[in-house]
This record gives C-alpha cells, structure tokens and sequence, in this order.
C-alpha cells in the first residue's frame, strides 16, 4: 500500500473512532496530514467525521489548490497556518469536543494557559494551551491570531469555539488533542475544589526528562 492510500485509510479509520467515542458530532471537526510530496489530505467540507469515504478526502498541492476529491473543510486555513508556522507539523486535528469547548467559554481563564498542569501525560502532550481570542468562523482575524501563536505552541484553544493542535504523526496529534480533553473534563469535575497540580519544579523536571 503507498503512503497516501495508508494515510487515507487512517485519517478515516480516527474520524470514526473520534465521532463513535463522542469526541465529534454531526459534521464539525476536521483532520489533515501532509503528504511526502509536500501537499495535504484533508477532511471535506461539511462531511461527517463518522463516515468519511477514504476516496473523497480532500488532496491539495503544497500551494493548497484541490488537486482532487471534495471541497476541503472550510476551516482549512486553520490548517494551513499550523504547517506554515511549524516545520515539524505532520498532522493537524481540529476538534468542537465538548469539555474543551466548555473551558474555552469560560470567563476568567488564564488566556495564556487554559489548563493547569493537572497530569504528567498532559504536560508531555500538550504543554502549554494558550487561548486564541473570538472570532467567526472563516474570519481572517483568527487565521492571524493562531498565526502569532503557532510558532511557540503546538496546541491552542479557540475561544468560544474549540481546540486546534499538531503534532509530529496523525497519531501524536491525536493523542495530544484526546488528552487535551479529557484534562479540560477533569479541570470542570474540579471546579469547586481545592486542587493540587503539579508543581512547576514538577512540570521542568518532565520537561526535561521528556523533551518534545
Ligand atoms: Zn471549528
């Protein structure tokens, strides 16, 4: 099997298990990987993440011109910023997950760092989740402001709107973005209580011991 055919094959093969685990519904969220010629393969516009159709992927030029398939997501530009900003970008996920939406909406985050530093595992994979402010969908103000983020951060948090993160492998950012949510689920089961994150000694210390 060529390298696109077995990256086709896993971008659907994550959308299903995102959408059959809740993670995605009805068409939101998209998906994308580069391709060893440069170019990209993408989620369509308006398709579900349940039933992608490994066929109708969006594949575009190292220019982002559809080369064939569907439309891609209109969310696209997100993407594209990612790998603009970072040279080591494989993969880009884009998620509307319940819980990391929630922190997203609320008032008093830390918007230079969403979440505290509540496990190991979300320091080794996300690091620091900086918030990118409000903008409509498909504005440009958006594509500049993750623009200014993307170079220090691989994962960012849109206000009001979702998280975008990338990663080295479909299969890293995939991890990275899982358990960006399933931290922020734990941050609002939380609430309320008095918590005791890792320290910031803690936090170096893994840094150290697992670079990224
Ligand atoms: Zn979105």
């Amino acid at each position: 099997m060529s390298t696109e055919a077995r990256l086709r094959e896993q971008i659907c093969r994550c959308g299903a298990s995102l959408f059959h685990r809740g993670l995605t519904f009805g068409s939101a969220g998209n998906i994308s990987v580069r391709l060893p010629d440069g170019g990209w393969l993408m989620t369509p516009t308006n398709a579900s993440l349940g039933e992608l159709d490994p066929a109708k992927l969006s594949k575009l030029d190292t220019l982002g011109n559809l080369v064939s398939g569907e439309k891609p997501t209109k969310e696209a530009f997100l993407h594209r910023v990612m790998y603009s900003s970072r040279a080591k970008c494989e993969a880009v996920v884009h998620l509307h997950s319940t819980h990391s939406v929630a922190v997203s909406c609320l008032h008093g985050i830390d918007e230079h760092d969403c979440l505290p530093p509540l496990t190991a595992y979300y320091v080794m994979r996300v690091g620091k989740l900086p918030l990118v402010p409000y903008s409509p969908p498909g504005d440009e103000s958006l594509a500049l402001a993750v623009e200014k983020l993307a170079t220090a951060h691989h994962a960012v948090l849109l206000a009001n709107h979702g998280p975008v993160v990338s990663g080295s492998s479909l299969e890293t950012a995939l991890y990275a973005i899982e358990e960006l949510e399933e931290t922020a689920k734990l941050f609002l089961l939380l609430r309320g209580s008095q918590i005791r994150p890792l320290t910031s000694m803690q936090v170096k210390e893994l840094q150290h011991r697992f670079p990224s």
